[in-house]
């Protein structure tokens, strides 16, 4: 399949990406049909990076996206193929002092994207 990435600075570029596909049982897989421009992403295309968050090239944008389920592993029970989702990409840890009062947005433990660095 065909992604437009992030090459530099200012540069994108449409490329050949291997087709998506569930590697875990805990996994779904979504046919993007609606995709947000964050603030992050207009940092990574400007200054190619966030504080010290550096992207990696080539880099794929378009984190807050939505899209219907169009595969599910075996172990997803919360949704089912047809289901129209939004998709928010980071996951907290619940145990931080952040998360314990309701601002998982603010955990101190998020995930980070695998194509950033600090
Ligand atoms: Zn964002
Ligand atoms: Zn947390």
């Amino acid at each position: 399949m065909k992604a437009m990435v992030l090459t530099g600075i200012r540069q994108m570029e449409m490329i050949d990406v291997p087709e998506p596909r569930i590697e875990k049982d805990n996994e779904a897989l979504i046919k993007i049909k609606v995709i947000g421009v964050c603030g992050s992403d207009v940092h990574y295309y400007v200054d190619g990076k966030i504080g010290s968050q550096v992207v990696q090239y080539p880099y794929r944008v378009g984190h807050e996206c939505s899209g219907i389920v169009e595969k599910i592993g075996s172990a997803v029970n919360r949704v089912k193929v047809g289901d129209l989702v939004a998709i928010d990409p980071a996951q907290w840890c619940g145990a931080c002092d952040q998360c314990k009062i309701g601002r998982e947005n603010t955990c101190r433990n998020r995930n980070r994207s695998q194509y950033l660095t600090d």
